[in-house]
């Protein structure tokens, strides 16, 4: 007589693929993320030059928050114009960020002056004020055709600097992605921005709130090392939490146990 499955066996979760509808939590992650890292978002804000916005995302790669405001100031010091910045040149630019502080001055200095030449070159302005009458598809062709530039920096323009729903991953965002098994454990950062940009409802507010909860979430909670899962929000929709929870564990059992010192 055949036999009849446990009821309490849990069912095997389905393979990840590209085909997977959205999971059915995202919404309820979503949520929980805003509540507890953002719960109060700011309005939108629209840049008064948002080429400004494209190089202070290029200095922001691989910086840090406070060396990438330092040398943004030191440029618009040194170049109140960024003509100024297209007449001296990579060297002169390198010289300031250098200055600054921060990694990658020679690399970041080419691609600002070859942004810079590349918009006089094909549009004799040093200025992208006219994205802001652009549609979306329009503004990403535009920053994308720029050197150095990819989808994630003109994401960050379009939803820093012009209040467009883009919706950047960065390696925060890809990681919990993976760990809550959004999406397949292979996928790169472009993958999952394509996949977000496409499960996400389309509107300013929700993509910059995920985003920015995402990033704090990867930062303060779901880290690279050593995950503080006990502490998470997302525990109970997460499959990864049990493995790291069991590391925990049994990294904690092998500690020798607490001795009250003798003398
Ligand atoms: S439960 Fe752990 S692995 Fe999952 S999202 Fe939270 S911190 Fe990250």
């Amino acid at each position: 007589m055949p036999r009849s499955p446990s009821p309490d066996k849990p069912k095997p979760r389905p393979t990840l693929t590209e085909q997977s509808p959205p999971p059915e939590t995202l919404p309820e992650i979503a949520r929980r993320l805003a509540k507890r890292y953002l719960p109060t978002p700011p309005a939108p804000r629209k840049a008064a030059e948002p080429l400004d916005g494209l190089i202070g995302t290029i200095l922001s790669q691989q910086n840090t928050a406070p060396i990438t405001r330092r040398q943004f100031d030191g440029l618009k010091i040194a170049y109140p114009r960024w003509e100024a910045a297209l007449a001296d040149g990579p060297d002169g630019i390198e010289t300031v960020l250098k200055a600054a502080g921060g990694g990658l001055s020679r690399i970041k200095s080419e691609y600002i002056w070859k942004v810079l030449r590349q918009l006089e070159d094909t549009r004799g302005t040093l200025s992208l004020k006219d994205t802001r009458e652009m549609n979306d598809n329009q503004v990403r062709t535009l920053l994308e055709s720029l050197p150095g530039v990819g989808m994630k920096t003109a994401s960050c323009v379009l939803l820093f600097d012009l209040s467009r729903p883009a919706m950047p991953v960065d390696t925060h965002i890809g990681r919990i992605a993976r760990r809550l098994e959004l999406v397949p454990a292979a996928w790169n950062a472009v993958k999952v921005e394509k996949w977000f940009d496409e499960v996400l409802p389309r509107t300013w507010n929700e993509r910059y709130t995920f985003h920015v909860s995402a990033i704090r979430h990867g930062r303060e909670t779901c880290k690279a090392q050593r995950p503080r899962c006990e502490a998470c929000v997302l525990q109970d929709l997460c499959p990864s939490a049990g493995v790291f929870l069991n590391e925990t564990v049994g990294s904690a059992a092998k500690v020798p146990p607490h001795r009250p010192e003798t003398n």
